[in-house]
């Protein structure tokens, strides 16, 4: 071990009790991914501080060794964001999982970053509240990597994402320094530097307090599952259904490839004679749900559904969305590894995309389920391939670039609510161009000077999009022109 290292554990075993730094090999192995678990790195330590002031020991410490920090949650981040460096400290915020307070009357819950999102609606329960933004993953994703990654679920298309239901966050700077953003007011003056925090994937501060908004749990919901004979159809039921001015509680679509697999593990009922079906949720009072119901079945019959099934009891509804809860597992059960790709479309064009894939598929020889929050035009396209096969991989890899591209050139974005992290930074070059992304280094370096807090993810150097071939081309310029392309 170097002496610059050796003093770095030194100064931050002072920082820490000294179970709560892991350095040893088998001790950090644990973290050297995160759901991306394509790309692995061994950190040089784990540091699991149990509250604020812990959090900003480590960073002064690491801040004066120039040692950069990766904040992690619970791992289930799907873009490498809390991927290690080499040269690095994994910062976890495992151990800060407390639930600090719950106030029903103004609808609201402080909470400590490593807190379950699912953890939340359990504790509002009682009061007959619960947290809206619902990830596929809620059952172990925590509040802080929700707020670093602006994430979303199926009840966000009515309830808005995690920077919808995020009142306050406090967090702390990479010099120690604690800073707090919202207010418990409506709005206030100045820059929005809350919404800058949310979906920053961890590059601003650590944050190390959250105040959630609480909603009421709705008395009824209801489910209807339709199906549909063609994909295209399908794909165009959900603009239909937004069109005639419906806001479902959830909007949620599955191909045949993934009704498939999700049935053989979790027998949801789903139809399996159907190219594509639809989960459209509505809840409320008996009433608006009853009237609802009838708005949306009859809106899914005239754009083309066969077959109309509604859920008629909550144990009915819940077999329904284990379905599309268990899809990812469910792909994972089928083929040795999978590839979830993130992008966002206009609602207009989902068809446009899913034929679109459906030629990729054939080009690439490889299989490909969708599943997604079509309400949100949010397409989670799952490449199936196996990862001990480089070539597969090389190919699932260019598969799943198409795509994003495929994305933003139909006027979406590469991202919907996984982040950036390192897997999509190359097509972040097809995205923004060089003064887009300046204006975002600007921002890091306005929070960390130093570029210490999870560099290298999420903002691609000029470099970075030269070696990747896209550059933002203006009047057939091809600009810095000197920079080798590779
Ligand atoms: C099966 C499965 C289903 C999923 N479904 C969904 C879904 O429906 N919707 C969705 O949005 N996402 C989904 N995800 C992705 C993932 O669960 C979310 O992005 C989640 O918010 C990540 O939370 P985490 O605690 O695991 O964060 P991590 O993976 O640990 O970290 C994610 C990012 O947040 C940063 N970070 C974490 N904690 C902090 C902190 N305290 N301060 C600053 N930065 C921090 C990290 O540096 C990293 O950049 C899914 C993942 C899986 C595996």
């Amino acid at each position: 071990m170097s002496a610059k290292r050796q003093q770095l554990m030194q100064a931050l075993r002072g920082a820490l009790p000294s179970a709560n730094l892991l350095w040893q090999k088998e001790d950090t192995a644990p973290y050297e991914c995160d759901g991306l678990a394509a790309y692995r790195t061994l950190p040089l330590a784990v540091a699991l501080p149990e509250n604020e002031a812990q959090v900003q020991a480590v960073l002064k410490v690491c801040n004066e060794f120039g040692v950069p920090v990766v904040p992690r949650g619970a791992g289930t981040g799907l873009s490498g964001g809390a991927m290690p460096m080499q040269e690095g400290i994994v910062l976890s915020t495992a151990k800060m999982n407390q639930i600090l307070n719950i106030d029903p009357l103004s609808r609201r819950a402080t909470l400590q970053p490593g807190v379950r999102n699912l953890a939340i609606s359990d504790a509002a329960a009682p009061y007959g509240l619960y947290y809206a933004p619902d990830p596929s993953s809620q059952i172990a994703c925590s509040i802080g990597g929700n707020v670093a990654e602006n994430s979303g679920g199926v009840h966000c298309l009515k309830y808005g994402l995690t920077v919808n239901n995020v009142i306050q966050v406090r967090a702390v700077l990479m010099d120690g320094e604690v800073v707090e953003f919202g207010t418990e007011a409506l709005d206030a003056p100045g820059l929005d530097l809350l919404a800058v925090m949310i979906g920053s994937e961890g590059m601003l501060a650590v944050v190390t307090e959250v105040t959630v908004r609480l909603v009421p749990r709705p008395p009824v919901a209801r489910v209807i599952m339709a199906s549909f004979d063609d994909m295209t159809k399908a794909g165009n039921a959900v603009a239909d259904v937004i069109a005639a001015g419906l806001i479902p509680a959830g909007l949620e679509m599955m191909d045949k490839a993934a009704t498939r697999a999700v049935e053989e593990f979790v027998h949801a009922g789903y139809d399996l004679d159907a190219e594509a079906i639809l989960l459209c949720e509505s809840d409320g009072t008996e009433e608006e749900v009853t009237e609802e119901i009838e708005r949306m079945s009859a809106v899914l019959r005239q754009s083309g559904a066969i077959r109309i099934q509604v859920s008629q009891s909550e144990a009915e509804r819940m077999v329904f969305w284990s379905g599309r809860k268990n899809a990812f597992p469910a792909a994972g059960r089928i083929s040795p590894d999978y590839y979830c790709m993130d992008g966002t479309i206009p609602k207009k064009a989902i068809a446009t995309l899913l034929n679109q894939i459906k030629e990729m598929e054939d080009r690439y020889g490889l299989r490909c389920m969708n599943v997604f929050h079509a309400g949100d035009g949010n397409m989670h396209p799952l490449i199936l391939f196996d990862g001990s096969d480089e070539d597969q991989w090389h190919r699932a890899e260019n598969f799943g670039n198409e795509i994003l591209e495929a994305c933003v050139a139909l006027g979406g974005t590469i991202t919907g609510e996984h982040g950036v992290g390192i897997e999509k930074i190359n097509t972040m070059c097809v995205q923004f161009d060089e003064k887009e992304r300046d204006a975002f280094f600007g921002v890091k370096a306005a929070f960390d000077p130093a570029k210490l807090l999870n560099p290298d993810k999420a903002i691609p150097t000029l470099h970075r999009c030269a070696e990747y071939g896209r550059m933002h081309v203006h009047r057939g310029q091809l600009p810095h022109a000197d920079l080798p392309r590779f």
